[in-house]
């Protein structure tokens, strides 16, 4: 699917409503780090990753008691994790609710990545992975580990950017950060992150480094 600039930004004025400035500076960071993972990627999806960029945190200044009950009314399957951390819930509602809201939007690629954006998930697709990544290192995160990515995906030779294996690497590696964070914080670990992480280890025949319960 391919959206113009006025559908695109029609849908940033409508999001820029729903999202503090804060998050709306963060939502415009993750397009742009998108479609510049897409010029290299996955180049005749730039808008299409725009539109999934835009949408992909609808639902994060939501409640967490609003995500469960969120969760609930559209009769989302109920996950473990769930109760415990349910800011991991966001990608979900985020998903369920852009067929209601913004149909126009509504294509499988960008349900799956807004949806699977939080945790990654098995088997995700070149569109995913870039949301994924993209999140993780727009240029408004300055946290060290998203500094530290940001670099390792981007300082590479031009030839090794448009190789699947070098995204492949560094969405491990986010991954393995993200494992390692939440284990030191003592925070719950969603399944659904670790079946991602075990997935791409496993396809890029890597060990496993992040041992996972
Ligand atoms: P944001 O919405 O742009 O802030 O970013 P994300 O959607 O990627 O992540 C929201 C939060 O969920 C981050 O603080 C992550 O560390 C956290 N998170 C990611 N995976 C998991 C998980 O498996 N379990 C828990 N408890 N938190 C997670
Ligand atoms: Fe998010
Ligand atoms: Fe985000």
């Amino acid at each position: 699917m391919n959206y113009t600039e006025e559908q695109l930004d029609q849908l940033r004025s409508e999001v820029e409503k729903r999202e503090t400035p804060a998050r709306f500076r963060h939502t415009l960071g993750v397009e742009r780090e998108a479609a510049a993972l897409g010029e290299l990627l996955e180049p005749d999806s730039v808008s299409e990753l725009r539109a999934a960029a835009i949408l992909h945190d609808l639902t994060k200044s939501f409640t967490d008691a609003e995500q469960i009950k969120l969760m609930r009314a559209m009769g989302l399957p109920h996950m473990k994790a769930e109760e415990e951390a349910p800011q991991i819930l966001h990608g979900h509602t985020a998903a369920a609710l852009i067929p209601r809201e913004f149909p126009a939007f509504a294509t499988p690629r960008i349900i799956h990545a807004v949806q699977v954006h939080t945790t990654g998930s098995e088997n995700m697709s070149i569109f995913d992975k870039i949301i994924f990544l993209a999140d993780y290192i727009e240029i408004g995160r300055h946290y060290p580990d998203c500094r530290a990515m940001r670099e390792a995906f981007w300082n590479v030779p031009q030839d090794i950017l448009c190789s699947s294996e070098h995204l492949d690497g560094v969405v491990r590696r986010v991954l393995e950060n993200t494992i390692r964070f939440l284990k030191e914080r003592q925070l719950p670990i969603d399944e659904e992150t670790v079946r991602a992480y075990r997935d791409i280890c496993r396809k890029s025949g890597i060990y496993p480094t992040e041992t996972t319960p």
